[in-house]
């Protein structure tokens, strides 16, 4: 930059100066050429005159000065004529820079300085910028418009600005070398902090903050890493969790198994075909908790391959829906299915299946007194909706969007939650989000739920 203003203000002035000149009389003279047929011309051109600083001088085809702005006009000086026919050989128009030793200022008069030889104030020598146009009247007569302006020396004036740039210089390396020093601290110490934070976080240190005090892109750096933090440690609390349920989970079970089978060898009465059905449930429900625990670990890691097929889903959800009806039948449970036809869709017809299975399961677990649960199928703009409805006590609408996350029970000292792995829904949506399905659930307390899914219809 500051070579930049070196090289405009002093090498480049003088051309500066008189080009901005030249373009500033040519103008000039077009604003004369717009109105040299009207009245109030002599007052416009005094004007000009006077503002910019110019001679405006109007002369006739054969030499006669017709009006001129200057003081003491100096008709005889001047040959009109042959500039006015120099004019018009070289197109009309013509610029020209004229150098003298000595410029007289209008009304110069050597007496002014009492006779003595005073020399002038600029040594050197002066230049004059001619700008000469020649111009037809209404009346069909040509005429010509001389105009004249002095070129002031900018001699004096690079000198001035050599001399100021070296103190500018000096005064512009010296404020951006403190700029440049507080910018650089302003943008690094920030950045210090947050990597000091950061190396606290890979220390385990999930309570860290990061400072979002700064600029724009710190202040959001340190949020995105705030926020990273944060969901660090709920994934480290989950596995904290999920280490304390799987253990407490498999514990239960297997509590019930080695206290049932040390009861039956030693005391031969208990050896009854009950005791070994508890037994045999327990074991039961290990293998579920540790397929679910499997599932959802692969659902989560991406290793889960759908093995797609076009299958008739109303017909899959009729052999879950006896299988159930065998189970808990017996225990006056009633698990009614409405459709109208068959639908089939494409999908993985067992993990769809595990998906129903989920749903039901909850269902009945956790539906009301009448033991009722209903499977509803109905087929809309070539969607397959699955809806699985109960009338228990239904989930508080706060609760609902955490339903789907792994080991989320909503009362947790539920008894016949208890029998859960809170691990269903989680792996539903993982299922689900595998076969880009919609799903959902609409809820009210006391009143039951709805649990349901929508799928492409295949044709
Ligand atoms: P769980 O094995 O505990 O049933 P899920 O992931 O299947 O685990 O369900 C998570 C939680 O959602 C359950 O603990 C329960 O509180 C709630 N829930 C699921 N289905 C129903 C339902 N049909 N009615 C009421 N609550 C339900």
């Amino acid at each position: 930059m500051i070579l930049l203003l070196r090289l405009f203000q002093i090498v480049f002035l003088d051309d500066f100066y008189k080009f901005i000149k030249k373009s500033e009389i040519q103008s000039t003279a077009q604003t004369i050429e717009q109105n040299i047929n009207s009245d109030d011309l002599p007052t416009l051109l005094d004007e000009i005159g006077e503002r910019y600083d110019v001679r405006v001088d109007i002369a006739d085809a054969s030499g006669n000065l017709l009006y001129s702005t200057a003081a003491v006009p100096d008709a005889s000086s001047t040959d009109f004529a042959s500039i006015f026919q120099k004019t018009n050989e070289s197109g009309g128009k013509m610029t020209e820079i004229l150098s003298h030793q000595k410029l007289p200022a209008e009304g110069y008069d050597e007496r002014m300085f009492d006779g003595k030889n005073v020399p002038p104030r600029e040594a050197g020598m002066f230049e004059t910028l001619i700008y000469a146009q020649t111009l037809t009247l209404n009346d069909g007569s040509q005429i010509l418009l001389l105009l004249n302006s002095r070129i002031t020396p900018v001699d004096a004036t690079v000198r001035t600005l050599n001399a100021q740039f070296g103190y500018i210089a000096l005064i512009l390396v010296g404020c951006a070398l403190v700029l440049a020093l507080i910018i650089s601290k302003w943008v690094s110490r920030p950045i210090i902090k947050i990597n000091q934070s950061a190396k606290k976080l890979g220390q385990t240190q999930y309570d860290v903050h990061f400072d979002d005090t700064g600029y724009k892109e710190i202040a959001e750096l340190a949020d995105t890493l705030n926020y990273a933090a944060k969901e660090l440690s709920k994934v480290e609390n989950l596995r904290r969790e999920l280490i304390a349920n799987i253990s407490h989970d498999l514990r239960t079970p297997l509590t019930l198994i080695t206290g049932y089978s040390e009861v039956m060898r030693d005391l031969p009465g208990e050896n009854s075909p009950e005791n070994i059905q508890i037994i045999i449930d327990e074991a039961k429900r290990l293998t579920t908790l540790v397929n679910d625990v499997m599932d959802i670990s692969k659902l989560q890691a991406g290793t889960q391959e759908l093995n797609e097929e076009r299958f008739n889903l109303t017909e899959s959800v009729k052999v879950i829906i006896d299988r159930f009806g065998k189970l808990v039948g017996q225990d006056g449970y009633v698990i009614d299915f409405i459709y109208e036809k068959n639908a089939y869709v494409s999908g993985d017809e067992v993990k769809i299946g595990q998906v129903v299975y989920n749903l039901i399961n909850n269902a009945l677990t956790y539906t009301g007194k009448d033991k009722k649960v209903t499977v509803r199928q109905t087929i809309e703009d070539g969607m397959v909706t699955i809806a699985v409805e109960d009338d228990g006590e239904g989930i508080p609408q706060d609760q609902l969007e955490y339903i789907w996350d792994r080991y989320y029970k909503v009362d947790k000292t539920h008894k016949r939650a208890a029998t859960g792995t809170g691990l269903g829904l989680s792996i539903v949506k993982g299922i689900l989000a595998l076969h880009h399905a919609e799903y959902g659930v609409t809820s009210e307390v006391g009143k039951g739920s709805i649990f349901w899914f929508k799928i492409k219809q295949s044709q």
